[in-house]
């Protein structure tokens, strides 16, 4: 996390973009982790919290303890601790069970392919019937989810548990001195959360250029507790920044069909239906031109697009929201995609070395989301993305183009999206009262 800080501080804001939209996507899966390395520094920010009733709770699964876990009397459980250098394979074979068994185990489901990463300090529980045979396993994925598996009749069969994370509003401010990051730090805000923060606001505030000594910002966040305990820092719900006299406001909104979004005071989007570069740390090699000569074909024509050299192999990502329309080889442009995103508008991914796996016509893709790797095929003389954009049908220039605000809430959800933000709103403004009242103490 520290590594993408620094990239933060060091480069343009296309860029950023894209980093961003990864990094979204990574820290969705793993921010517990993260934090719960970095998290527990973090509990000296604001003053003890105000009893304010808890956020509502989520769906709370219910977690039986391994004790509870259905074992016919007669198996033996043992629990296994993985040390560095063991392999699940030589583990259970210390325990007496045949290679052919741990194949058999390991091929039976593909959630029990995660049984071959293990790492050390795992702990694996392995129940042995009494002829010694391999009958149940257990292992604890992360601090919430594991799994079960049993062997019966018809084979092993695998049950997953996630557990629920109790949840408690924090807050924290800051008035930038220096840097954003080091005020951020200061107000006890993990690099994950800075992280967040910035992402937030991207599409508004040029992190780079637009940072201000005085301006400030305003969090309300989720800890997260297991049995009581802090285990680390979950989402920001509302973040205020105050840029150069500017003050923007974001909620995090989950809409009924699951999607997060941050949304300002009136449920409108913060970020826009495109992102500008859609490869990360990538060099632009040919800009939009009506009037190029080609380098391989050697004749005036239009490039209709903006090419981006980056090594084969590097990620390309839908730059918005869409649905796939063309997957496959399109003449000199090589292995290429083209999504529609509404009725507008298109964008096109040409010289592709790989399609994902998943990308067809009629998927729906999100933005960020992986759809191939740079290559050079069809007509190219090296790896780079040529990328278009088009608007009814027109191509325009993907670097200068106006890019739409993505959609906020719809008109549906819309009131009860106000609710809710009202309630986030009111609880900030008593955490804030809190904390100047701390600091007047001091
Ligand atoms: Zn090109």
């Amino acid at each position: 996390m520290t590594r993408l800080v620094q990239l933060v501080r060091c480069f343009p804001r296309g860029h950023l973009l894209a980093c961003f939209a990864l990094v979204a996507i990574l820290g969705t899966a793993l921010f517990s982790l993260a934090d719960t390395q970095a998290g527990s520094d973090t509990a000296t920010v604001a003053p003890r919290p105000l009893e304010l009733p808890a956020p509502t709770p989520r769906l709370q699964a219910e977690v039986p303890s391994t004790a509870q876990a259905p074992a016919a009397p007669v198996w033996d459980w043992r629990e296994l601790t993985v040390a560095s250098g063991d392999t699940l394979s030589g583990l259970l074979q210390g325990e007496g069970v045949t290679p052919g068994d741990v194949h058999r185990l390991v091929t039976a489901d593909d959630r029990l392919k995660t049984l071959t990463r293990i790492r050390p300090g795992d702990v694996l529980r392995v129940a042995l019937d009494e002829d010694g045979k391999l009958v149940a396993l257990e292992h604890k994925v992360s601090l919430i989810e594991s799994l079960h598996a049993e062997l019966t009749e018809e084979g092993w069969q695998v049950t997953e548990q996630v557990r629920e994370f109790e949840r408690q509003m924090r807050y924290a401010e800051a008035t930038i001195t220096d840097s954003l990051f080091l005020s951020a730090q200061r107000a006890g805000l993990t690099d994950n959360m800075i992280m967040q923060l910035v992402n937030i606001f991207a599409w508004d505030i040029d992190f780079v250029l637009d940072i201000r000594a005085g301006d400030s910002f305003k969090v309300l966040y989720e800890e997260l507790f297991l049995d009581g305990e802090k285990v680390g820092v979950g989402n920001i719900a509302l973040a205020e920044f105050n840029n150069r006299s500017r003050n923007l406001t974001a909620y995090r909104y989950e809409t009924s069909a699951g999607d997060v979004e941050f949304l300002d005071t009136n449920g409108n989007s913060l970020r826009r239906a495109f992102i500008r570069t859609p490869v990360e740390f990538a060099r632009i090699s040919s800009r939009f031109n009506p009037n190029r000569r080609h380098p391989v074909l050697n004749t005036i024509r239009a490039h209709r697009g903006v090419d981006y050299a980056a090594p084969t192999g590097t990620p390309i990502r839908a730059s918005g929201d869409g649905r796939v329309e063309f997957v496959g080889v399109k003449g000199g442009y090589g292995n290429t995609v083209v999504i529609r995103h509404g009725q507008q508008y298109s964008t096109l991914y040409a010289h592709m070395h790989r399609f994902a796996s998943g990308i067809r016509p009629g998927v729906r893709v999100r933005q960020g989301q992986t759809i191939g790797t740079v290559g050079m095929t069809g007509l190219a003389t090296g790896p780079h993305l040529h990328y278009e954009f088009l608007v009814n049908g027109v191509h325009r220039d993907p670097l200068t183009v106006q890019l739409p605000k993505a959609q906020g809430v719809s008109d549906q959800e819309r009131q009860q999206f106000l609710v809710y933000a009202n309630r986030l709103r009111n609880q900030m403004a008593l955490h804030a009262e809190a904390f100047t009242l701390a600091q007047n103490f001091h």
